[in-house]
């Protein structure tokens, strides 16, 4: 029986209620498929600040390595907001994409059928979308150098970030890019703003080249502002996109407008050995300790797992298949009821989706 370890770090807030759901999930596919899951949690964030001192615990990054995957919650909190910048609960997440070297970040971006009307935009533009951004995250805008600010005599002062890629982190980003829209519906769009900088010019240069070895992906271009007008214009028009840094990091909060609540968004971050699955919300302070959050983001992060790390491909569509169906029968969470109506807690939401995916094997 093939065996997998799954590091688990819950860290603070909602993500220590949501990540045992998206385990009891996990351990029900296990036992349907005959595939053995080994757990082992971890402290990460503002638990590790609190028993440790520092946001990742010692022993935490090690069982990272030696994990076939990371199941990730959320960190921060008000209780860390005066903690030095160094030692903030969100640099236990930073040091870990760092260690791990985890490069491309994917974010889904699904309405579901009976979820649009809880988005802002029309029925008519927002149903039937399915997308998937693809944003490189560790170059770029956000860690160029030269970068700083200079302060002049006279009071003036000029401020400077690079924005810089090499072909070999276009290259690598690119190829993540066709391997995902490979498992969906093999269309790539390439994000980019070639018109102006010289940085776009070479991103698509490589992006082309690398689309030669795969064929039976179709590859569009598109400029950055195009994409932005599009995205709640057409988004249906979309499949999987890849894009830098920053663009990504706009275009991908933009994404999530499209699938209506926070508490349904999950997420991947992928390059090294090893890759990590995280809900896009964060510790939900006002809610959280409550039992009421919605545990479908930390789900369908699980599904992710299965999918790109496990290569448990139809595993992973009976876990998407199970929070479908659940949502089909009417359950909600207090974030997507509609008001006055009774809304499922945690537990009780992670029961329903568990006992619908035990049912498919
Ligand atoms: P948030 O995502 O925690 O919450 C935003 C709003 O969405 C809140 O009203 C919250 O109740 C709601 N919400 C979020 N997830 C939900 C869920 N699963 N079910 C129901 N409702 C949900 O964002 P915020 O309030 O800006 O940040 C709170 C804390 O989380 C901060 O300390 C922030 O730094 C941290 N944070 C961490 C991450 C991360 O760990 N990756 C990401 C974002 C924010």
């Amino acid at each position: 029986m093939a065996t997998y370890k799954i590091a688990v770090l819950p860290g603070d807030g909602i993500g220590q209620e949501v990540t045992p759901e998206a385990v009891r999930v996990l351990k029900a596919v296990g036992a349907g498929a005959g595939v053995g899951f080994e757990f082992e949690e971890a402290l990460v964030g503002g638990a590790a600040i609190d028993a440790t001192g520092g946001p990742l615990a010692p022993g935490t990054l090690e069982l990272c390595r030696r994990s076939h995957a990371i199941l990730f919650g959320a960190v921060g909190g008000p209780k860390w907001d005066d903690v030095a910048h160094e030692r903030r609960p969100e640099r236990g997440l930073l040091a870990l994409r760092k260690e791990l070297d985890l490069y491309a970040n994917l974010r889904p971006a699904k309405c579901f059928p009976m979820l649009v009307d809880a988005s802002p935009l029309k029925r008519s533009v927002v149903e039937g979308t399915d997308l998937m951004v693809i944003r490189e995250l560790t170059g770029g805008l956000y860690f160029g150098e030269p970068r700083g600010v200079e302060r002049f005599a006279d009071g003036g002062a000029r401020a400077v970030n690079t924005m810089a890629y090499t072909s070999r982190e276009i290259e690598r980003i690119a190829r993540i890019g066709f391997e995902v829209a490979r498992k969906r519906r093999k269309r790539l769009t390439s994000v980019d703003k070639a018109n102006v900088l010289v940085v776009s010019q070479l991103w698509r240069e490589v992006v082309t080249r690398v689309a030669r070895d795969y064929p039976d992906v179709t590859l569009e271009h598109v400029l950055v502002d195009n994409c932005a007008m599009a995205l709640v214009h057409r988004p249906t028009q979309f499949d999987t996109m890849v894009t830098e840094n920053t663009f990504g990091d706009i275009l991908s909060d933009e994404a999530a407008i499209l699938a209506g609540s926070m508490g349904m968004l999950p997420s991947a971050s992928l390059g090294g050995a090893v890759g990590l699955y995280e809900p896009v919300h964060g510790t939900a302070p006002d809610i959280a300790g409550k039992g009421i959050a919605n545990p479908i983001a930390a789900i369908l992060s699980a599904a992710m797992l299965l999918r790109y790390s496990l290569n448990m491909e139809k595993d992973a569509d009976r876990v998407e298949r199970a929070v479908l169906r659940v949502l089909e029968q009417g359950h909600r969470t207090a974030d997507i009821a509609p008001r006055g109506t009774r809304a499922a807690g945690t537990t009780e939401m992670g029961d329903l989706i568990v006992r619908d995916v035990e049912a498919q094997y």
